[in-house]
């Protein structure tokens, strides 16, 4: 199948009966998750294949075994113990983060290079709406540090939960389930690990929405109270993770370009044909999600915090904030104050980030520029203007951040970079970790299980075991989360032998590949200087799809 643009192409006959077919095979819905455009019936040549099947029930088959074992042992209700959460992990790896996640230097790596490193924020000024003065929150810290000249310089940083203070909770067999929704404050210090300086939690301010009647927080308090308070921000920030970060900002808002994709643009057309490895199994795995995660009694259902109906909320809430330009990578991270590597050296979301990133947009520029010679080439391709009309039609994607044609390379590329990025690397960095960081319960519970005390003072270890997830919901939420993120189908940059047939693009590919091999070690050398490995964004482990 040779690629052509639909002005260059002698075999129009063909061209337009792969445009058919993809028309009566992907069509859109609107009713699962209003306003969001999904598909409406899977194409049987999108299902899992085989080979996916095979490989990811052989990946997941320790799970079984481990979960017998848990069984076996007998580890009930009530827990007693914090250790007693480690048991659960009698053939599975155990989580690395279970020997620090009590630490504050675990607790701000992970605004960093976690399971969700993008809600961090840099501010200038205390955050809209908030009960507490710089100079109050200042005062907790007498002279140790001049958090006043932080603020000042931008060396402050949020993690603001606040938008899921709506969440009332939904319910367990044995009662009633809570979500925090805190406020937490962090300080780039100068000193610190390797002389580089570090991130470290200042204050957490549970119940924000109360004014000054839920205290600021601060390390100085005793230590329960400082690791619930902390805790209330694990919880927040994992509900957060799913429904935001994970399924609406990568699953959902990608799949409206997979439907349009087949619709617009014909077999061989090459934007068709590079995009299709960067969509495969998407759809098929949005519908299992749809079918088998967020449905009535499934795990999002029993281990979020909210009844169904809030956390899917969140879900269209991140939705209504969510635009193709403002998340283009570059973009997002000014818009989050998160750019600048003088204010803040470290940030290996964003440092490895940038180099897939750059590695991405080269690629994409150097295949497209193979067939779109001149702006008139793009203005000729009716098919690639036909995708851009039906992506951001209401009747079609209404994908925001996006014009309705496109008329320079420079856009495209744009456009396409974007894609591929949070088709590969952005969901590759908020999907894998999900064993790591929430395999180990006590590191980030998706529920809390006692009303939220807004001072924090809870009376003890038990207490502290009674606020999290019971046996069962722990054992639910390992299962799940290993599920997730257990199998990884295949590797961004490297192509089934199929695609890219033509042989103006193995250049391009390769040279695509040997750009991954460069970043990879890199990031390798990044690593070395790193408090914790962040190995979710080097190239050898990160898709080219959101297959999983
Ligand atoms: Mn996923």
């Amino acid at each position: 199948m040779k690629p052509f643009l639909p002005q260059n192409d002698p075999n129009k006959a063909q061209r337009q009966s792969s445009l058919e077919k993809g028309r009566k095979e992907y069509e859109f819905r609107y009713d699962f998750l209003p306003p969001l455009a999904m598909l409406k019936s899977v194409p049987p040549s999108e299902n899992f294949s085989t080979k996916y099947i095979a490989e990811r029930t052989l990946e997941t088959a320790e799970l079984g075994v481990n979960m017998m074992a848990v069984k076996a042992h007998a580890i009930w209700d009530p827990l007693d113990e914090l250790q007693d959460y480690e048991d659960f992990f009698p053939v599975l790896p155990k989580p690395n983060v279970m020997k620090t996640y009590e630490t504050d230097d675990s607790f701000a790596e992970q605004r960093l290079c976690g399971v969700n490193p993008v809600v961090l924020r840099q501010i200038k000024q205390m955050p809209a709406n908030f009960a507490f003065t710089i100079e109050e929150l200042q005062a907790k810290f007498g002279n140790s540090i001049n958090l006043i000249e932080r603020l000042a310089t931008g060396n402050l940083y949020v993690a603001d939960y606040r938008p899921l203070t709506f969440i009332q909770g939904g319910t367990f067999a044995k009662g009633k389930k809570y979500l925090p929704a805190p406020i937490a404050f962090f300080c780039w210090r100068s000193s610190g690990f390797q002389d580089r300086g570090q991130l470290v939690p200042i204050a957490i301010q549970i119940k924000p929405n109360l004014g000054k009647a839920s205290p600021l927080l601060t390390p100085f308090d005793d230590a329960l109270t400082w690791f619930y308070a902390k805790s209330c921000v694990q919880i927040a920030d994992s509900n957060h993770h799913e429904m935001s970060s994970h399924l609406c900002r990568t699953h959902f808002v990608m799949e409206p370009f997979a439907v349009v994709t087949p619709r617009q643009l014909a077999e061989n057309h090459p934007l068709r044909i590079l995009l299709k490895p960067h969509f495969r199994f998407m759809l098929a795995n949005n519908d299992l999600g749809r079918k088998g995660l967020v449905n009535r009694g499934g795990p999002v259902d029993e281990l979020l915090a909210g009844t169904l109906q809030e956390s899917l909320q969140i879900v269209v809430d991140a939705y209504k904030d969510w635009s193709l330009d403002q998340f283009a990578l570059p973009r997002e991270l000014k818009n989050r104050g998160m750019d600048d590597v003088k204010n803040l050296p470290h940030y290996p979301y964003r440092d490895d980030g940038i180099l897939l990133w750059n590695a991405i947009n080269k690629f994409v520029f150097n295949y497209l520029e193979l067939y779109y010679k001149s702006p008139t080439d793009l203005k000729a391709d009716v098919e690639l203007q036909a995708w851009a009309r039906e992506l951001v039609a209401q009747d079609g994607g209404r994908v925001k951040g996006m014009k309705n044609s496109i008329d320079t390379l420079e856009q495209l590329v744009e456009i396409v970079t974007t894609i591929l990025y949070i088709c590969g690397p952005l969901h590759s960095a908020v999907n894998f970790p999900q064993y790591e960081y929430m395999g180990f319960i006590p590191n980030m519970p998706l529920a809390a299980y006692k009303p939220i005390q807004e001072k924090g003072d809870i009376k003890d270890r038990q207490a502290l075991i009674d606020f999290l997830p019971p046996a069962k919901p722990t054992s639910s939420q390992l299962t799940t989360v290993f599920t997730l993120s257990a199998y990884r189908y295949d590797r961004l940059g490297y192509y089934e032998e199929e695609e890219f047939a033509d042989p103006n693009a193995d250049d391009v590919v390769n040279k695509f590949q040997q750009e991954l091999n460069v970043v990879q070690r890199k990031i390798e050398l990044n690593n070395k200087g790193r408090l914790v490995n962040y190995e979710y964004l080097q190239p050898r482990l990160v898709l080219n799809s959101i297959s999983i």
